[in-house]
């Protein structure tokens, strides 16, 4: 019997598998999972747009088609600032350029085809459409003291984790750094002109972003550090955000958590980790195929002591799957055997996907996984998730029509 078929056996409790629910894990020619690091065929990324682009390499762009450097300040100052691209609005260019200026710089990259809103408008669900047809979510979130955006980095995920909507559509393409940051200017559109939750709030605006929309954001490493650039930069070259407001959720590569490390952008950082032993995890997270669960957490642990961040465990709690007592306790001892203090574990009631057959775990059964992981001395908070009505919620996002 395997270990943990014996272990939910001695709590009286099932063991569910991924495997034995129907689910198939595509397999690889070299007798390993699928995983999709690069996208299949070649694709194509959209126009350079300013975003993109340092300010200085904007003036230097607007060199090219003979403005000054000044003009780059200003192009930022719209964009970053006032949210627009309309060429009519800007009436600090000249007056006979702006149309070709406006071209140049702002090419179309966020086509909105729907808007889905619920928590009495204080959660929307934005689907986009990018120029090649492409299909994109983010997610608007009010609270009492903040405005949160999820935000996408790829179209699409190669990361193939079974209870993940999105995991289950593949890749299509890597998203560009603008599409990347034009996600947060839209928002910020859309609250200024009291787009989110009724009134107008002229000053207000997204202060915090977190990588939990579509993609494997450090599979995408240099597009979405660019993006998170641009987003600490001050104004106008950037969005003059905080770098601790932003969240960098990974599923664990663990080369990139440690280059991630090094950047000297303290972001705050995630990991969804699931389960705490390779036996569940190996079916649950196929990219445990590559890096195991200690090596995970040990990249964790290296980007606490490398930034003095607290970082964040994910565990999606899914009924007879991964939320028995042991496991609490096996993650609690992992956790405590690198340190205390440097880490809190964040589980989710598993939300809904099409075709999955499995659910969340059971209240009581959540309350004891919490229980047991406080009581090792482990912070522990249940996330609070939103936008489950509209399909909006964490693993839920897969951008169709
Ligand atoms: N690729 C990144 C971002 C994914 S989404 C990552 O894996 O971290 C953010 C979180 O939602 C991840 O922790 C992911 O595992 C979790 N998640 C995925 N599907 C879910 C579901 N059906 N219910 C609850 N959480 C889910």
């Amino acid at each position: 019997m395997r270990i943990s078929e014996s272990r939910a056996k001695a709590e009286g409790r099932a063991q569910v598998r991924p495997t034995a629910e129907g689910w198939k894990q595509a397999m690889g020619e070299d007798g390993r999972p699928q995983l999709q690091f690069t996208a299949k065929a070649r694709v194509s990324q959209p126009p350079v747009h300013l975003a993109d682009l340092t300010l200085a390499e904007r003036a230097a762009k607007l060199k090219e088609i003979g403005l000054p450097a000044f003009r780059a300040k200003q192009l930022s100052v719209h964009y970053f600032q006032h949210y627009t691209t309309d060429p009519e609005l800007m009436s600090d260019l000249p007056k006979d350029r702006r149309a070709e200026i406006a071209e140049v710089m702002f090419p179309k990259l966020l086509t909105e085809v729907k808007r889905l809103a619920t928590d009495d408008g204080r959660t929307i669900k934005f689907l986009w459409r990018l120029f090649d047809g492409s299909l994109v979510e983010s997610v608007l979130m009010r609270y009492s003291n903040r405005i949160t955006l999820c935000i996408s980095s790829q179209c699409g995920c190669g990361m193939n984790c079974p209870f993940c909507a999105t995991g289950q559509a593949g890749l299509t393409r890597n998203m560009s750094t603008a599409e990347i940051l034009d996600q947060i200017v839209q928002a910020n559109r859309v609250i200024a002109e009291g787009g989110l939750g009724g009134q107008k709030h002229p000053e207000e605006r997204v202060g915090n972003i977190v990588f939990m929309g579509m993609g494997e954001p450090l599979a995408n490493y240099k597009r979405v550090m660019n993006a998170v650039h641009r987003m600490v930069a001050d104004a106008p070259e950037g969005l003059g955000m905080s770098a601790r407001g932003i969240t960098v959720s990974t599923v664990g590569l663990v080369p990139a958590i440690n280059k991630l490390a090094e950047e000297g952008v303290p972001v705050t950082f995630a990991l969804s980790l699931h389960a705490p032993d390779d036996e569940l995890r190996d079916e649950m997270i196929p990219v445990n195929s590559k890096w195991k669960v200690d090596e995970a957490l040990d990249a964790a642990f290296n980007y606490y002591v490398k930034t003095g961040r607290r970082v964040s465990i994910e565990y999606a709690l899914i009924k007879d799957m991964n939320d028995h007592g042991w496991r609490a306790d096996l993650l609690a001892r992992k956790l405590n055997a690198r340190g205390r203090g440097w880490v809190h574990v964040n589980p989710i009631p598993l939300n809904p996907t099409p075709g999955s057959v499995w659910t969340s775990s059971e209240p009581d059964v959540t309350a004891e996984f919490i229980d047991r992981l406080e009581s090792a001395g482990v912070p522990t908070t249940l996330r609070d998730t939103r936008g489950k009505e509209i399909d909006g919620a964490c693993g839920q996002l897969a951008a169709a029509e």
